[in-house]
């Protein structure tokens, strides 16, 4: 088989993949990367960006609704414009899409556009967008394919028109009322923004609370705050089955007997990492049993020189994680130093409900069941200066400090602002800090940041 040579091929342009490549490309090497249509990976096209442009609309609108507390009158009759909406998500979106085509270009790698699968050893075919298709390998290979929303085999649901986390992006007006299953982050954030919008959501979650891994205080909080704001939440009950009637209400039958019917259905019920179909049982790639590539802690996989990086990988889901595999990947691709490794990494992350939650460490639950000593500080969000003058009161925020070292073993963070706070603790434990050099920190009043000092404080550090 004739295939053209790269020192690099990146397959899926995900954002470990594509900042790799973009980098080795830079550097001089061959490198070609094949995305199947999505510049920029997952995140800035139906996810992250969009989302959380979203997040932001419906944020301002919760502000207007609220601006003569804050002493601006005027504002009374806001209103979602669903196009306007669209529209700024797009655009958002596209300068971000046109930004990453550019840099690619600019980097000097040979974008290819298709969809790619191996047919032997570090070499794939991709039946190119435009027709036709090319051959490629890579000295070196690194998958990076993502994942992408999974939809479960509830009866009736594969046959219903039901929403993903993708396809509601591209809805042209606004449900009056929606179901979702399941009360992940995915789901909790579309709960949240949406119910703002004035959307009636009805949130259908298996487990026996919202956010079923965080502590269930934590959980509990997050929850009263979307209740507030009108969301229908049920939990320890599952749909069973889903049909969609001739007048396009859909309903959903759950496992307690009950029904809830509505305008249409969200599935959040979780994503599948993108490996069925690469034709990896040619290549020596070996899965885990949820359909993962297999890695080592360095980011490989049991092919040699085949790589992989980010969702894909089993990387925790974020941006940021895969980002990180990215910095892993380029130095040990580099062959220069001892390899590096994912192992013990603290990656923090966002719930952008609203108020956000902000976490970083090991919950309260998780710190216990790892046999630390520990105390746990608690504080309403009313206790911080900044909270008030934003008047943004509602939220708790908390943290598990080692009682035989003082150091900060994690906190999760309810409030507006809590995803930059977090950062804060984040760097306090990457430093090693003790939480008394955090709460004795000279830090800027009033901000949010400042509340770390009282949450730390004897007031709410428990002995
Ligand atoms: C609704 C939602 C909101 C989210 N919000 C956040 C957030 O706020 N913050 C955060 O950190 N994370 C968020 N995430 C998670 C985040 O989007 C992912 O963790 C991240 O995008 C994973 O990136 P990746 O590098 O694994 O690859 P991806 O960005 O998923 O890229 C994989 C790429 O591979 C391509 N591909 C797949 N198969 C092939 C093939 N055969 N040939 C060619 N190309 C192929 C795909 O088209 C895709 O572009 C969110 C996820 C969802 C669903």
């Amino acid at each position: 088989m004739q295939s053209e040579q790269f020192d690099l091929l990146v397959l899926g342009g995900g954002k470990a993949g594509k900042s790799l490549a973009m980098d080795l490309a830079a550097e001089g090497q061959r490198v070609a990367m094949v995305e199947r249509g999505m510049i920029g990976g997952t995140c800035i096209n139906v996810a992250c960006i969009p989302t959380k442009t979203l997040v932001n609309s419906a944020r301002l609108l919760r502000g207007m609704r609220r601006a003569a507390e804050f002493g601006i009158t005027g504002a009374a009759e806001v209103a979602v414009d669903v196009a306007l909406l669209r529209h700024r998500k797009e655009d958002v979106v596209g300068t971000m899409v046109a930004g990453q085509r550019k840099s690619f270009i600019a980097s000097g790698m040979d974008l290819v556009i298709g969809e790619a699968k191996f047919v032997a050893e570090r070499t794939v075919e991709v039946a190119l967008d435009d027709g036709g298709t090319r051959t490629v390998s890579g000295t070196n290979v690194v998958i990076n394919t993502g994942m992408v929303p999974s939809l479960p085999p509830i009866d009736g649901l594969a046959g219903a028109e039901v929403q993903t986390s993708e396809s509601i992006l591209r809805l042209e007006s606004l449900p009056k009322s929606l179901v979702i299953l399941g009360g992940g982050y995915v789901g909790a954030e579309f709960a949240s923004m949406l119910s703002i919008m004035g959307v009636q959501v009805t949130l259908i979650q298996r487990a026996r609370q919202l956010l079923a891994r965080e502590d269930p205080d934590v959980a509990a909080a997050v929850a009263d705050a979307m209740v507030r704001d009108g969301v229908d939440l049920r939990v320890c009950v599952e749909a069973v089955q889903v049909s969609r009637d001739g007048d396009g209400t859909v309903t959903v039958e759950l496992s307690d007997g009950g029904s809830v019917s509505a305008e249409d259905v969200l599935v959040a019920l979780g994503r599948e990492p993108v490996t069925a179909g690469l034709g990896l049982e040619r290549t020596g790639v070996e899965l885990t049993g949820r359909g993962f590539v297999k890695v080592d802690e360095h980011l490989r996989t049991t092919a040699s020189g085949v790589w992989a990086a980010g969702d894909v990988a089993g990387s925790p889901q974020f941006t940021h994680a895969s980002w990180n595999d990215y910095r892993i990947l380029k130095a040990n691709l580099s062959g220069a130093g001892p390899l590096q490794a994912t192992t013990g990494r603290l990656v923090p992350y966002t719930v952008f409900v609203t108020p956000e939650l902000g976490r970083v460490g090991l919950s309260e639950t998780e710190a216990r069941e790892a046999g630390h000593n520990i105390r746990v500080a608690r504080m309403p969000v009313t206790a911080i200066p900044r909270a008030r003058t934003l008047g943004e009161l509602d939220g708790a925020w908390k943290a598990v400090v080692d009682s035989d070292t003082d150091l900060i073993l994690g906190a999760a963070l309810i409030s507006a602002e809590a995803s930059e706070v977090i950062a804060v603790v984040q760097m306090a434990m990457l430093g090693g800090l003790p939480f008394q050099q955090l709460r004795d920190a000279v830090i800027t009043h009033p901000t949010m940041a400042e509340g770390l000092q009282l949450l730390f404080s004897p007031a709410f550090l428990e002995d």
